[in-house]
């Protein structure tokens, strides 16, 4: 077995090993065929197979009902930002946004390209460490667009707002399926599987089968979400091994209980990470409102960049790896997908401790 650190990476981030080393087992001979899943035509029975499984994993895990789409493609999240708007942004209406930080931002560039993008609330007055509450929403919008996590702020939306009849569109790269939710009151989700779910270069995308039936026609194939729809996401030759990544990555999930589980451990390693923080005097600090708080990625603060850069070189040294905040925040962040254990913030804490005492 390789010599494994606790990798704080914020994305591409730690997988369980049960699934790496599952990979590493199957890796010449999937299952008899003797060849890789990597080497698999997705065409084949087997590929089709694998697809169907982690449509219905998905489908399961969440709680969905069958008025939903699950597709899968690659671009990132990023490229969601663009057809979305390119999609759903009617001409002569607009869409309303919540503005809480970097990827929030970069939706809202994608869709003032295409259309009326209108910031319906905003934290940007003080860089993004809150969550804006009690937001009036246009009830004319195409839709209202939010960030449920927002991995670079280390904030977190843990009630979702109500939108009444306009369809909720949420980007949920950084947290999904990382705590019990009604994914059913969602319009679509998205997320880019690098988190939470498997590997960059695949996509999940759930849809809700009215809200997809009012997607703009005449768009390029590969930027309509009908044609995803109408191909079950093979018009091209999609992220395979991604999507059977995103598969173990499931099954993962569900043998532990499914999100019970999952919230359960990542409860304790939040309680513990930011316990640990408000108990050190100061020492190190939270940089978001308290109320807001990620459980997915915790970012905090020391006395100064010296400190936090001694900090981050010698936790690494220590096997505690990828602490370092956001070039455009700074400061230390700790990202605690559903894959990092306990152990893992419990090493991490200790740490914390240590370091205080010998650079008081
Ligand atoms: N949204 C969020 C919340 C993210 O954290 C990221 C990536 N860190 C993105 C979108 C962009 O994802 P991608 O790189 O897959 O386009």
């Amino acid at each position: 077995m390789a010599n494994r650190v606790f990798n704080f990476n914020p994305g591409p981030a730690t997988l369980p090993l049960p699934v790496l080393e599952k990979m590493a087992g199957e890796i010449f001979d999937y299952n008899g065929t003797g060849m890789s899943v990597l080497e698999t035509s997705h065409r084949s029975p087997e590929f089709k197979e694998i697809h169907a499984e982690t449509k219905e994993l998905v489908k399961e895990i969440a709680g969905l009902s069958d008025d939903y789409h699950i597709l899968f493609a690659g671009g990132g999240a990023s490229l969601q930002f663009a057809i979305i708007p390119l999609n759903f942004l009617q001409d002569g209406k607009s869409a309303d946004y919540v503005n809480t930080g970097t990827w929030s931002k970069k939706a809202i560039k994608e869709a003032k390209i295409v259309g009326n993008a209108n910031v319906a609330a905003t934290s940007e007055d003080k860089n993004f460490n809150y969550i804006p509450k009690n937001i009036k929403f246009d009830p004319n919008a195409c839709y209202v667009h939010v960030t449920s996590n927002n991995t670079i702020f280390g904030t977190q939306l843990h009630t979702s707002p109500d939108t009444g009849s306009v369809p909720l569109l949420c980007d949920m790269s950084s947290d999904i399926f990382s705590r019990k939710l009604d994914f059913n009151k969602f319009g679509m989700i998205y997320a880019g599987a690098q988190k939470n779910l498997g590997p960059a270069g695949v996509t999940l995308i759930v849809l809700r089968k009215d809200i997809a039936e009012t997607a703009k026609e005449g768009l390029n194939t590969m930027l309509s979400y009908g044609s995803f729809i109408e191909k079950d996401s093979m018009f091209n030759t999609p992220p395979t091994y991604g999507i059977y990544m995103v598969k173990l990555v499931l099954e993962w999930i569900k043998g532990q209980g499914g999100l019970d589980a999952v919230e359960r451990v990542n409860d304790q390693k939040q309680k513990l990470l930011y316990h640990t923080i408000d108990a050190s005097d100061g020492y190190f600090r939270g940089a978001t409102a308290t109320e807001d708080r990620s459980w997915m990625n915790a970012t905090l603060r020391m006395r100064d960049e010296d400190l936090e850069k001694k900090f981050i070189a010698e936790a690494k040294a220590a096997g505690l790896v990828g602490l370092k905040g956001h070039r455009s925040v700074g400061g230390v962040r700790v990202s605690m997908y559903n894959a990092m254990p306990l152990a893992g913030i419990e090493k991490l804490v200790g740490f914390m401790g240590d370091f205080k005492k010998a650079n008081p």
